[in-house]
């Protein structure tokens, strides 16, 4: 998912929209925007893209100048505009509304509990549970009901809450997923990725840190600690498929982490060949970087199409085997007769995969050879990132060549642990601040048994 908030502007609404239109990549499936206007909160919020939720005339009816918004996906597929966020509600306080990057991991337990405590739950959402744990909390001020609460819940989260008068901004204690602040035209904004503040012209000033707490309001800003981490633990997989390239993470761009992921990648599995490219758009910086590294020329032989929305109605059975081609296609003349180098980011479940290679075979490649831009993923991820359950994680039970096998490729290989972390300019290995959890099952927090069955996303 991805948030965006902004306190202290008279276009708020307005500039969260445009912050959300950023941040899509991380969330096709509902979008929403709440906005506080003195004692009154508005929100919007619908399925689909930023582009289908919102208009001129819904933004017009989102008054106030304080917002936060929200782009979703689903992790655990209950796809349903009741848990699509901000989540709005009453309190004793006031009004709240959440926005929620990331996955608790015991939010199952602590709603069952206060489910036979008497709470009302209206969605199947972690984030929800949050909002009730915010509004039991007997403590004098928001901040520390937020803090009590947070110290009860575990797991992956960068967290907006937007109350009458303040935005509270909250990242996790090992900082799982990331957050930055900004700030535009004199008001204060947060967002998942700094894309979103290119966007709208504002300036980036720093990263959220791990455990940390943003308090904005009508006095400017305060930084408060809610935790301390044993271990910073930002997820690699923001690096290496999830952010957007012109995004800057922890300082370090995302599009040149990929390509030297990709040179890397030439440097431990080179091979002969005439042709690199890319699977759009998350593998290209990583090609560009293979191609640069062994001199083997770059080239453009995959088209993705873009517009293929929520809506999109999937070829019949008939159509699919006369080889309907909706989402990618190969381009002919680039690969005909050539020895394709192809370059992805990852392979999951190894369906995207295998039809790519038959796709570039059928264009009339002699050889393709599968350079994977990071290490096989073996174990599920709890964090908010859909890697899928175990089970159909093709490396947790297959070997490297029984995948390739599987995929049809020439050769595969995949880029070491080691040299992944190098990318992310680690040097210690013993002591370095990512999660790399799905490629080695050391999780950075506890881990409930039957997790994957109690899960709330
Ligand atoms: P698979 O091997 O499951 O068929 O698909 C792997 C492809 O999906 C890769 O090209 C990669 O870019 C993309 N991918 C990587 N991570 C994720 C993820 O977390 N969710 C989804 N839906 N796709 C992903
Ligand atoms: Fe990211 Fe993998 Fe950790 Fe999940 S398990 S947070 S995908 S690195
Ligand atoms: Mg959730």
């Amino acid at each position: 998912c991805g948030v965006f908030g902004i306190f202290g502007h008279d276009k708020a609404a307005e500039l969260t929209y445009y912050g959300l239109y950023a941040l899509q990549h991380r969330g096709q499936e509902s979008a929403g925007i709440a906005t506080v206007e003195g004692r009154k909160m508005h929100h919007h919020k619908g399925m689909g893209l930023v582009s289908e939720v919102f208009n001129e005339d819904v933004l017009e009816t989102l008054k106030g100048n304080a917002a936060i918004g929200h782009v979703r996906y689903s992790t655990t597929g209950d796809s349903s505009v009741a848990n699509a966020q901000p989540l709005t509600f009453g309190f004793q306080r006031g009004n709240m509304a959440l926005a929620h990057n990331g996955n608790l991991t015991n939010a199952y337990q602590i709603h069952g509990r206060l489910e036979r405590q008497g709470s009302i739950f209206q969605t199947t959402s972690d984030t929800e549970v949050v909002a009730h744990l915010i509004a039991k909390s007997g403590l004098p001020t928001l901040e520390e009901n937020v803090k009590e609460s947070l110290s009860v819940v575990k797991g992956a989260y960068a967290f907006l809450i937007l109350s009458d008068d303040k935005l509270l901004a909250m990242r996790d204690p090992h900082g799982l997923r990331p957050m930055a602040l900004g700030q535009f035209e004199g008001a204060y904004v947060v967002a998942s990725e700094t894309c979103a503040f290119d966007t709208i012209g504002a300036e980036y000033i720093r990263d959220v840190e791990p455990g940390e707490m943003l308090i904005i309001d009508k006095d400017g800003l305060r930084s408060e600690r809610f935790a301390t981490a044993s271990r910073k633990a930002l997820c690699t997989f923001e690096y290496i498929y999830f952010a957007r390239p012109d995004s800057d993470i922890d300082g370090f761009n995302v599009h040149s982490v990929r390509k030297k992921m990709g040179k890397l990648l030439a440097k431990e599995h080179p091979v002969e060949a005439d042709v690199v490219i890319g699977v759009p758009e998350s593998s290209i910086s990583a090609a560009i970087g293979y191609a640069e590294e062994t001199g083997i020329p770059y080239e453009i032989g995959l088209i993705k199409n873009k517009y293929i929305g929520r809506t999109f109605i999937q070829p019949s059975q008939e159509l699919r085997e006369r080889g309907v081609k909706l989402k990618l296609s190969a381009v002919r003349k680039i690969v005909e007769g050539k020895r394709v180098v192809l370059i992805d980011d990852s392979i999951v479940r190894g369906t995207t995969s295998r039809r790519i290679v038959e796709m570039l075979r059928d264009a009339g490649a002699t050889e393709v050879h599968l350079r994977i831009s990071s290490p096989p993923v073996t174990h599920g991820c709890y964090y908010g990132i859909d890697t899928s359950a175990r089970e159909e994680l093709i490396a947790a039970t297959k070997s490297v060549g029984e995948i390739r096998e599987y995929i049809g490729a020439d050769t595969l290989s995949y880029l070491s642990e080691e040299a992944m972390l190098r990318a992310f300019g680690v040097e210690d290995f013993s002591n370095h601040k990512y999660c790399n959890a799905c490629f080695t099952g050391q999780y950075p927090t506890e881990i409930y048994e039957d997790l994957e069955k109690h899960m709330l996303e």
